[in-house]
């Protein structure tokens, strides 16, 4: 992993740069470029337009490990106001939340509860509920959770990382029950005890794990692949394999986050591929911001660009 990575992870769990950074200017400006709003409205309006194109969505409210048990609430409340605006917008759009946005840190039984209505509330509208994964010190809670979800329904998700020395073996349980997986490389500092930090293991581990999910003993009710990565080696490998396996397009979707290489999203859902984009939106965008400027360290000449326009 790069200096400036490790440097910019470090920053996103920094509450003193968060503070500062989000009431400075040039760095509003440049969360545009990833983020359409900070307002849900504006995350229905952009998936809209995307809509035309081929390019369904899926819609999350930034934030992460809330401070008391009552913001839980709010979060819930929020999420179903969402499901109501996908409805009413007449998208095809489904929602990622954060154990941790739930009340995960204060009460796990009462963060369960939470899920268990946003799942039957997805359920009822047909749509998917997407939970993300967060730093490994909620790994084994967050699969815990997924797996008395998924006892009741097919319809949750969970986002598994590739980095995690662990996701092998992870996978083959999840793989057995008919799991909705998102596999993605993992956005967090993690030890080299728990994580592989070599960019080259990752990518490998990354289409070793994909691959593993498109067998056919991986082919269970409710079992479904979400290869949530911006690679286009990784993907066009992955679609080679798709191709010579004969695998359905049922089986698996594509998912990218808003603003990154647009045209390949547009291009995926061209070639008849399943694409969904990852619209994120709300004020707490800091931590998530800089996990996202960690992955190209042109993004931050992009920032470094804009400090002097403005
Ligand atoms: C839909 C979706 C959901 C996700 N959910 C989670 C989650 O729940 N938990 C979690 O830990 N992580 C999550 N992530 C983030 C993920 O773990 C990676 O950190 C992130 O996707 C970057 O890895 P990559 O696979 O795109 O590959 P990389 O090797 O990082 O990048 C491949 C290429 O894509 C381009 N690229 C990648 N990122 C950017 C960027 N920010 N800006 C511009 N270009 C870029 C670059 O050209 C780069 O060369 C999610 C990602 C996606 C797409």
């Amino acid at each position: 992993m790069s200096v400036m990575r490790k440097v910019l992870l470090w920053a996103s769990t920094n509450a003193w740069l968060r503070e500062r950074a989000t009431r400075t200017h040039f760095v509003r400006i440049s969360v545009r470029k990833f983020m359409p709003g900070e307002h849900i409205e504006d995350a229905i309006t952009a998936a809209v337009a995307l809509k035309p194109q081929g390019v369904n969505a899926i819609f999350t409210k930034l934030g992460e490990n809330i401070s008391q048990l009552s913001e839980a609430q709010d979060v819930y409340d929020h999420y179903i106001k969402v499901l109501s605006l996908i409805k009413g917008a007449g998208i095809d759009g489904e929602i990622s939340i954060k154990p941790t946005q739930l009340g995960y840190d204060q009460d796990k039984e009462i963060c369960f509860d939470y899920c268990m209505k946003i799942l039957n509330a997805c359920e009822a509208q047909n749509t998917l509920f997407w939970i993300d994964m967060e730093g490994s010190i909620y790994t084994q809670g967050t699969i815990d959770l997924f797996k008395r979800l998924r006892a009741h329904s097919t319809k949750v998700g969970i986002a598994i990382q590739a980095y995690m020395i662990r996701t092998d073996k992870d996978l083959d349980d999840l793989a057995a029950l008919g799991s909705t997986i998102r596999m993605v490389k993992g956005a967090y500092l993690e030890p080299p005890t728990v994580a592989f930090a070599e960019k080259s293991k990752v990518d490998e581990q990354y289409y070793k794990n994909c691959a593993r999910l498109l067998q056919d003993d991986a082919n269970r009710p409710g079992a479904l692949l979400h290869m949530g990565t911006h690679d286009t080696i990784l993907q066009d490998r992955l679609l080679a394999l798709i191709k010579e396996r004969q695998i359905d397009k049922s089986r698996y979707e594509f998912a990218m986050l808003y603003g990154i290489n647009t045209p390949r999203q547009l291009e995926l859902a061209r070639r008849g591929e399943r694409i969904r984009c990852l619209v994120a939106y709300g004020e707490y965008w800091f931590p998530w911001y800089m996990r996202r400027l960690g992955e190209r360290p042109a993004n931050v000449w992009f920032v470094i660009k804009n400090i002097f326009k403005g």
